[in-house]
């Protein structure tokens, strides 16, 4: 099983080191040919904008391909890639997961925090990040992870997405998760 993470920009180290703690093989990504050899694909945080560039075009379209037919986990503006709506400008997404995300929706003041939030129930810590509110959840998207009365982590299927960056806390349920979803199991703790 080969993890791809999309390393056209931002923090993909974090995830790639992650992953391989929980004995994943992991491909960084940097040309969307390479989206052909993997299994399942992480799309970390940075700057949804500058991705949507780097992509262009043809890239949007084969990324789009991937994420509706395979196991893919957006954190921050991986999240916000993967919605159907973007607003805080308006931007399109690859519209895998039914969700409207606003983006840097916590102002200037509280634009980076470290908080705790529960993940199935469990307490878990979570560092945000310029980071974006799950204003709209879909039919059929799951809440899986909350902070106060907000949405923070939501999956639809194999498609998973988080406000925060479970890569920059020294936890590894989140992506222990993901991994259990490409391989069909329980989540395993
Ligand atoms: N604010 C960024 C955006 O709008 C996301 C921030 C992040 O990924 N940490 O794309």
């Amino acid at each position: 099983m080969k993890i791809g993470v999309l390393a056209l920009q931002g923090d993909f180290d974090a995830h790639r080191r992650r992953l391989e703690e929980l004995s994943a093989e992991v491909v960084l990504v940097k040309k969307t040919e390479q989206l052909n050899e993997i299994d399942g694909l992480v799309i970390p945080g940075g700057e949804s904008g500058t991705f949507l560039k780097l992509l262009g075009e043809d890239g949007f379209t084969k990324l789009k391909d991937f994420v509706r037919a395979k196991p893919t986990f957006g954190t921050c503006a991986g999240c916000i890639l993967l919605a159907t709506d973007v607003e805080n400008p308006k931007q399109t997404g690859l519209g895998a997961l039914d969700i409207t995300v606003r983006r840097n929706a916590y102002g200037r003041q509280k634009d980076s925090s470290i908080r705790e939030g529960r993940f199935l129930n469990e307490p878990i810590e979570m560092v945000f990040i310029r980071a974006p509110k799950i204003e709209r959840v879909g039919e059929g998207v799951e809440v899986i992870a909350t902070e106060g009365n907000d949405p923070v982590l939501v999956r639809r299927g194999k498609t998973l997405a988080a406000t925060f960056h479970p890569e920059l806390s020294d936890d590894w349920r989140i992506h222990q998760y993901f991994l259990d979803l490409i391989e069909n199991n329980r989540p395993s703790y």
